[in-house]
């Protein structure tokens, strides 16, 4: 074992008492009214805490890329207002920094090739049960397993609570690197919270199984993660996530306050009528003195629109 951890130079670069949130979208379409929520949430929590809000582009996936759409996220959260602190990060800059972790790990003997398909982990069960690891596989077409020493079945989350998962699930060698040739989620997006020095990551609930893994990863690493805070998804029925198809509104750069004011409300804010006739500048402004954690619901899904519950009716 010779590779010193890559990570750790950035650990403790940046003052610790300072927050560091972020907004990670993946540019496979234009902002949608759901990814404006986590948005704004992520925003609000950062400011309110007088910290900084970083925006990286999460493009490591570029079948599912569409050209130009990183471009119009950018534009999108500009024209609601929400200004980011620092250069905008591209995953797609930082492939050396994920190769470096993938040989450190591999280093330490925590991770291993494998070539099981999706197909044959199916037919036992869904969950892989380590069938490659003592294999010592080598080659073109492999995944990269990471031997999993940290399994985390739960984890403490200040919006959501205590949230678990099923123990086998905690427990499986998941990919760090994909069969086709693509590096997974879960190491890009530690790698560059790590990175980055995120204190707090708040993103929606659809993330909250992975953050597990995370977790994992953290501890593998020997890096203290970040706090989390999952906000409820908007959905149209069970297990439908909100979408432009569905029925979201689409996120119309001429009305941005009336939006706006539609995400503060989702997320429990209670913003006043009056505020859609401010500027964007003072309705953000109002959301971020006013911002309130705790009021957020602590559903993983809220169907949308839901009636809107309203016993102080600012007009
Ligand atoms: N890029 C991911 C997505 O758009 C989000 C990653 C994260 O917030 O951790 O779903
Ligand atoms: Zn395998």
């Amino acid at each position: 074992m010779t590779i010193a951890n890559p990570l750790n130079g950035f650990v403790n670069k940046r003052p610790q008492d300072q927050y560091r949130g972020r907004f990670a979208p993946s540019p496979s379409g234009p902002l949608h009214f759901g990814s404006l929520i986590a948005a704004l949430a992520s925003y609000c929590q950062a400011k309110h805490a007088n910290g900084q809000w970083l925006v990286r582009i999460e493009d490591i996936d570029p079948p599912r890329e569409q050209p130009g759409a990183d471009k119009s996220i950018l534009n999108t959260l500009e024209t609601f207002g929400l200004y980011w602190d620092e250069p905008v990060l591209y995953q797609s800059q930082q492939h050396q920094l994920y190769l470096d972790t993938l040989a450190y790990l591999e280093d330490q003997g925590l991770s291993y090739g494998c070539h099981c398909t999706r197909a044959s982990i199916k037919k036992i069960g869904g969950i892989y049960q380590g069938h490659c690891r003592h294999l010592q596989l080598k080659g073109d077409n492999l995944a990269t397993r990471l031997v999993n020493v940290h399994p985390f079945p739960e984890f403490q989350d200040k919006v959501q609570g205590l949230v678990s998962q099923p123990d086998d699930l905690a427990k499986e060698d998941f990919a760090i690197f994909r069969r086709d040739g693509l590096f997974a989620y879960q190491l890009a997006v530690v790698v560059d919270d790590i990175y980055q020095g995120i204190t707090e990551v708040v993103r929606g609930c659809d993330l909250l199984q992975p953050t597990c893994r995370q977790m994992t990863l953290y501890a593998t690493l020997n890096i203290s993660p970040p706090q989390y805070a999952h906000v409820p998804l908007a959905i149209t029925e069970q297990g439908y996530k909100l979408s432009k198809q569905n029925g979201a509104p689409a996120i119309d750069k001429h009305r941005p306050q009336e939006l706006l004011h539609l995400a503060l409300t989702f997320l429990g804010q209670r913003p006043p009528t009056a505020l859609l006739s401010a500027s964007v500048d003072e309705l953000i402004h109002y959301a971020v003195t006013h911002w309130d954690l705790a009021s957020i619901p602590s559903d993983q899904e809220i169907i949308y629109p839901a009636s809107p519950v309203s016993d102080n009716d600012n007009t």
